[in-house]
This record gives C-alpha cells, sequence and structure tokens, in this order.
C-alpha cells in the first residue's frame, strides 16, 4: 500500500471504482476516462511500480487475470478485438505508479491504431547490433 496512490485507494476502497473482477491478489475495474467502450485495468492489490518489481506468483496472478477477462471484455461490449498492454515508467507514458495492465477493446475502423504505434522514430539497426542487444537481454 502506497499512501498517495489512487489504485491503493481504490483497492482500499476509499475511492469507488466500476469493480468487474476481483481474487485475493489481483483487481479489475473500468478506466474512468476510457479510450472505449469496456476500457478496463487489470491491477496486483499490492502496490508495485513497474511490471519488473512483481513476484513471480503474482506476476502469474495478474496474467491469468488479464487472460480470463479479455475475451470476456470483448464479449461484453461486442468488440472485434482489444490492445493489452502496460505503460512501464514514465518514458512509456505511465502516469498512475502502481502497476496496471489496459484491455482496450478495439472495433473494425475504430481509427485507432496498433500497439506498433506506440514506439518513437524506428532505430536501423545492424546485423551486429541487433545480435548484442539479444545477448544483453538473454544474460
Ligand atoms: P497510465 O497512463 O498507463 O498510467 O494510465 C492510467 C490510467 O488510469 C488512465 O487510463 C486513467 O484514465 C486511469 N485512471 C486514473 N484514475 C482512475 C480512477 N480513479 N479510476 C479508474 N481509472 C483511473
Ligand atoms: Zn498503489
Amino acid at each position: 500500500m502506497s499512501d498517495d496512490c489512487v489504485f491503493c485507494s481504490i483497492v482500499d476502497g476509499d475511492i469507488p471504482a466500476r469493480t468487474v473482477h476481483e481474487t485475493d491478489d489481483v483487481l479489475a475495474f473500468l478506466d474512468a476516462n476510457p479510450l472505449a467502450r469496456g476500457h478496463t485495468l487489470v491491477i496486483p492489490k499490492a502496490h508495485a511500480r513497474h511490471v519488473g518489481d512483481l513476484e513471480d506468483d503474482l506476476a502469474s496472478a495478474l496474467f491469468a487475470a488479464v487472460a480470463e477477462l479479455t475475451p470476456r471484455v470483448q464479449s461484453a461490449v461486442d468488440a472485434d478485438g482489444a490492445n493489452v498492454g502496460i505503460n512501464d515508467g514514465e518514458a512509456a507514458g505511465q502516469e498512475v505508479p502502481h502497476v496496471h495492465v489496459h484491455v482496450i477493446p478495439r472495433f473494425d475502423g475504430d481509427g485507432g491504431a496498433p500497439l506498433h504505434a506506440v514506439g518513437g522514430e524506428r532505430p536501423d539497426l545492424s546485423d551486429d547490433e541487433l545480435d548484442a542487444v539479444a545477448d544483453a537481454i538473454a544474460e
């Protein structure tokens, strides 16, 4: 629990939310400023800023909830697809410093963009540079 965290306040019941799913470890509720009908946020109840801060069990519980909820959200609003993603860190657009997975329903012809659109200018990487990046991640 973090004192000034809006999502911890939702978990504690101090701020209202339209809850759609709850387990001992995970809570899901509608985004208050939705990008689409049915835009849902799935969070661990325990406060953590970054996805990499989650213990293995909690990461598993979070993803299990996302996997269960994504088709439910889609069918509830009769969507044709969904974007599922995390803004991890301020540079990635994270505004609320408590891990949350966005489930954003998508509709044919809705004028939105794929996740590919979130990156900046595409880097032009040589094979050697790609090898070095892969090695650094795999290390
Ligand atoms: P992010 O930029 O990934 O940190 O997104 C934060 C999301 O939280 C935004 O989509 C907000 O609309 C949403 N949000 C902020 N406050 C609340 C709240 N009290 N209840 C529900 N959603 C919220
Ligand atoms: Zn929090």
